[in-house]
């Protein structure tokens, strides 16, 4: 099973959730940090690190002297990373997002592949827990592609062991976001019940919905804001799935990169309770007791 962490704004506590709930998991597993461009949860599981190197896009090298100027490749390119004028080829490999369609469509093989780097993939092991992390270079703008690499190598992990997986996304909706979570068997929406928390958690439910895919929510920092989310909940049947009380604990916990499953019998109680009640919205047995509004 792939369960995704998800958040329609940084800063809602999903690397949190997603670091404790791997703590809690009863089956072999891979933890993934698909929040490439601020990958954190290594901070949490503190994994040795046994493999790591970079990663590549795939980007076009033109020979000129082969090229008859036909603009069949940028006329392909939607992304306007090949362009022809007149009798010269631009390309702007920072806009490629490595399709390689300009090369197949090239009728004169003028076309061929070069590589520019994304960024690194690490491997790695956090006790019985497989880790394998993206992080993008800095300044590097391209992330679904180092993304699509990561979740080729946790499909190849998958594949191998037979493990579960727990990815911790990229927050917001845009591309990377909707990226990370829509092979998942299971979205887990970590928000927390202030009007911003509302206001994102509204969009991300808004933009992952379409997948169908069983969702539910958890309510980080729950005692503070409003209970607008919990009528938004209730209103369209999204299941609370858990609750993690505002302690200044948390707090301090995770300023010194602590999961907080470790802090107390209760806190652990809370993420042993979403373990379970994952399993029974992706088997369709849980509840579906909306939250109270
Ligand atoms: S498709 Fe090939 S031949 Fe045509 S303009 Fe592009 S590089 Fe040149
Ligand atoms: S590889 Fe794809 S994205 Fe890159 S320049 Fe060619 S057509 Fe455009």
């Amino acid at each position: 099973m792939i369960v995704s962490i998800a958040s329609g704004k940084g800063g809602t506590g999903k690397t949190t959730v997603a670091a404790s709930l791997t703590r809690v998991w009863k089956r072999p597993l891979v933890a993934v940090d698909l929040d490439v461009e601020a990958p954190n949860l290594h901070l949490f599981l503190r994994p040795v690190i046994e493999e790591s190197g970079p990663a590549w896009i795939e980007i076009p090298v033109v020979d000129e002297s082969r090229c008859t100027f036909c603009q069949a490749c940028s006329e392909l390119c939607q992304f306007k990373a090949i362009n022809v004028l007149g009798s010269v080829v631009l390309t702007f490999p920072e806009m490629c997002h490595g399709c390689g369609g300009c090369i197949a469509i090239c009728p004169e093989r003028a076309i061929s592949p070069g590589k520019r780097e994304l960024g690194e993939i690490s491997r790695g092991r956090a006790g019985s827990t497989e880790f394998l992390m993206g992080r993008l270079k800095i300044g590097e703008a391209m992330s679904p592609p180092l993304m699509r690499q990561v979740k080729s190598r946790l499909k190849d992990m998958i594949c191998a062991s037979g493990r579960d997986a727990i990815i911790d996304a990229p927050p917001g909706v845009s591309c990377p976001a909707v990226n990370a979570v829509m092979d998942s068997d299971v979205i887990v929406l970590v928000t927390e019940p202030t009007p911003f928390g509302f206001h994102d958690f509204k969009l991300a439910w808004e933009a992952f919905a379409p997948f169908g895919k069983p969702m539910g929510v958890v309510i980080n920092r729950a005692g503070i804001g409003n209970r607008e989310v919990y009528s938004f909940c209730a209103e369209k049947e999204i299941p609370l799935l858990a609750e993690a009380p505002y302690e200044r604990a948390v707090a301090e916990a995770y300023a010194r990169g602590r999961i907080i499953a470790d802090l107390s019998p209760e806190f652990r109680n809370i993420f042993v309770s979403l373990y379970a009640k994952i399993f029974e919205l992706a088997a369709g047995t849980l509840l579906m007791e909306a939250p109270h509004a």
